[in-house]
């Protein structure tokens, strides 16, 4: 048997909203399928307001804009992360700050957040991972108190929740990924939600290549000009066509997603008392949005050793993020603090395969081949 990690999955109506999306005559950004998505999250999430963009990088690079981050300027960000959390800051000419994570959750540790702030720090960056939020209020609590940003990567968090509050909806932005390796999907998309009234005007000029083009398509201007800095950010209506199919679906979508969840948890799960890894262990300030499933192992020889075993036999399981703060591209602009749980994590972390669509027989033979490899 052989199991791929992802699969994209199709909800039933992309191809034929592309094709009434193509028949309105604009197949550009902005167009109705765009319109459909905004108000989708603004009604479901009561998100003040939201543009669509090309993907959660973008919108991650507009969120480092309307931050008004440049050189001087510091950002924390965990480690354990995509390097696109990071990127984006780099990119205004920010120094990054790693945080480490916590010890049984791979999310940033907020009790070591407050001894990295100094007085050239302007935005706190959490990663919601696996969809399991962080401690947002203690990350807001020091967000008051040394006046900073906080942009939520909620990349993979969308339909999940802090104490009952929507990820991507409590920071001063927050970003989705709709990449194909995420819940919902058209490809490549993301999403910037932003949840302070300062920046509502700027980020669709910043969104529109630095125009008020936004403002004149509504009627509020009579030519649009250059006004500010922007680029290219708003995707074709195309992708908000295929995106909208999924969205229509979403609760199926997540009860999909939770079903093949639980179905591991509960297959791994005697494994796990048995003291042979460790599972997913949520918050109980956290929801579970099914994003992802993955387990840890005591080190990282076994892990390696686990893995081979698994993509031996046909199981396509992989590891996840690579440390920023050692990665090719930073370890020498990194201040040199260790951050041990961040390469536990790294080193000893499994993701199993995880698609909407993964059958029970699938899944019930990644458990026996880890099963196997135990005993
Ligand atoms: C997938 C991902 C991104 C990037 O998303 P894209 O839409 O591919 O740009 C950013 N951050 C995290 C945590 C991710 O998992």
């Amino acid at each position: 048997m052989k199991v791929h990690f992802n699969q994209p999955y199709f909800a039933g109506e992309e191809i034929q909203n592309i094709i009434n999306g193509a028949l309105t005559g604009q197949i550009s950004g902005d167009g109705v399928f765009t319109k459909k998505v905004h108000a989708f999250f603004r009604e479901r999430y009561q998100v003040k307001k939201n543009l669509m963009t090309t993907s959660c990088s973008d919108a991650l690079e507009m969120a480092a804009l309307l931050s008004e981050v440049g050189p001087g300027d510091e950002v924390i960000v965990p480690s354990f992360t995509f390097m696109s959390t990071a990127n984006a800051f780099v990119l205004r000419g920010a120094k990054i700050v790693f945080a480490d994570v916590m010890e049984d959750v791979p999310n940033i540790d907020v009790d070591s957040l407050e001894e990295l702030i100094t007085e050239n720090t302007r935005v706190i960056v959490v990663v919601h991972y696996a969809g399991m939020a962080c401690d947002m209020d203690k990350v807001m609590a020091l967000a008051d108190k040394y006046n900073l940003f906080v942009v939520e990567d909620a990349a993979h968090a969308v339909e999940s929740t802090y104490k009952g509050k929507q990820l991507g909806t409590i920071g001063h932005f927050g970003t989705f990924s709709f990449h194909e390796t995420k819940n919902v999907i058209c490809g490549e998309g993301g999403l910037l939600l932003i949840n302070d009234d300062r920046f509502l005007n700027r980020s669709e000029i910043i969104w529109e290549k630095g125009t008020n083009r936004a403002a004149f398509h509504r009627g509020e201007v009579d030519k649009y000009q250059w006004v500010d800095v922007g680029s290219s950010f708003l995707p074709s209506d195309m992708l908000a066509a295929i995106l909208y199919s999924q969205l229509s679906k979403i609760d199926l979508i997540q009860k999909l997603r939770l079903n093949v969840w639980m179905r591991y948890y509960d297959h791994l799960k005697p494994l796990e008392d048995k003291g042979l890894f460790k599972l997913p262990e949520i918050p109980s300030y956290a929801s579970n949005n099914g994003h992802m499933f993955y387990l840890v192992t005591g080190t990282p020889e076994e892990r390696d050793k686990l893995l081979g075993h698994l993509n031996t036999h046909g199981v396509q399981a992989v590891i996840h993020y690579l440390p920023l703060h050692s990665s090719k591209y930073y370890h020498d602009k990194h201040d040199g603090r260790e951050l041990p749980n961040t390469d536990r994590f790294a080193g000893c972390l499994i993701r199993l395969p995880f698609f909407n669509v993964l059958k029970e027989d699938q899944i019930d033979y990644v458990v026996e081949k880890i099963r196997a490899f135990y005993s």
